[in-house]
């Protein structure tokens, strides 16, 4: 990236896309840069400043874990993991399957299902369970916590630092071991509330009638 002649350049462009001024160079992100221009056109991704420079870190770190623990890093884990970090929410195996395969249509279900499996033993993303649904793979690995939409289904993410336990409480007693916690909040997310609010008679209807939010 050549400077500019005449002083700085508000902007510097890196990966087709805008960021502000100090980016110097190309912040080596180039190489799923053509991946995500094809995501992007298809399907929204979480809004975020420098996606593709937290996507490149993110599989770094999963070269790491792989390294780690003598696994190979296999071109499976680093599709699926981008795909997962693309689609930004919390989805289900199934979820992460029909996206996989519209990104790469020879992809087997068993392989998407074996492939996520492994990223959770990995520590490279989160499992969410929630009783009576689906298990929601989670891109983020840092505590966090879950608002749950009992309506749709809709998992959020929830940062709440004062949530966040010094220790561990001590369960030896019961011969168990705490490893890790997060919380999950029940209740109607933003646009179920809306929708309810609007038509006030699908309140009195089964849970899920109101589709996906
Ligand atoms: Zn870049
Ligand atoms: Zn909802
Ligand atoms: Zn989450």
């Amino acid at each position: 990236m050549t400077p500019p002649r005449n002083g700085p350049a508000p902007t510097t462009r890196c990966c087709d896309r805008r960021f502000a001024a100090g980016l110097t160079r190309c912040c080596g992100c180039h190489k799923v840069a053509t991946a995500m221009k094809r995501a992007r056109s298809a399907r929204p991704t979480k809004s975020n400043r420098h996606r593709a420079q937290e996507i490149a870190q993110r599989i770094r770190e999963l070269a790491g874990l792989c390294q780690a623990r003598g696994v190979p890093l296999t071109v499976q884990r680093r599709f699926i993991l981008h795909t997962l970090l693309d689609m930004g929410d919390h989805p289900t195996a199934d979820e992460v399957f029909a996206e996989a395969k519209r990104r790469l249509p020879g992809i087997s279900r068993t392989t998407v299902y074996r492939v996520l499996d492994a990223l959770v033993k990995l520590g490279a993303i989160g499992k969410a369970c929630t009783p009576g649904s689906a298990a929601r793979y989670d891109a983020g690995t840092h505590r966090h916590h879950h608002l749950v939409c009992t309506r749709c289904d809709r998992v959020m993410d929830f940062d709440a630092p004062s949530l966040d336990l010094p220790v561990l409480p001590s369960v030896s007693r019961l011969g168990f071991q705490i490893n890790d916690y997060s919380i999950h909040f029940k209740g109607v997310c933003e646009a179920c509330s809306r929708r309810l609010a609007s038509r006030p008679g699908l309140a009195t209807r089964r849970r899920g009638s109101a589709g996906r939010g």
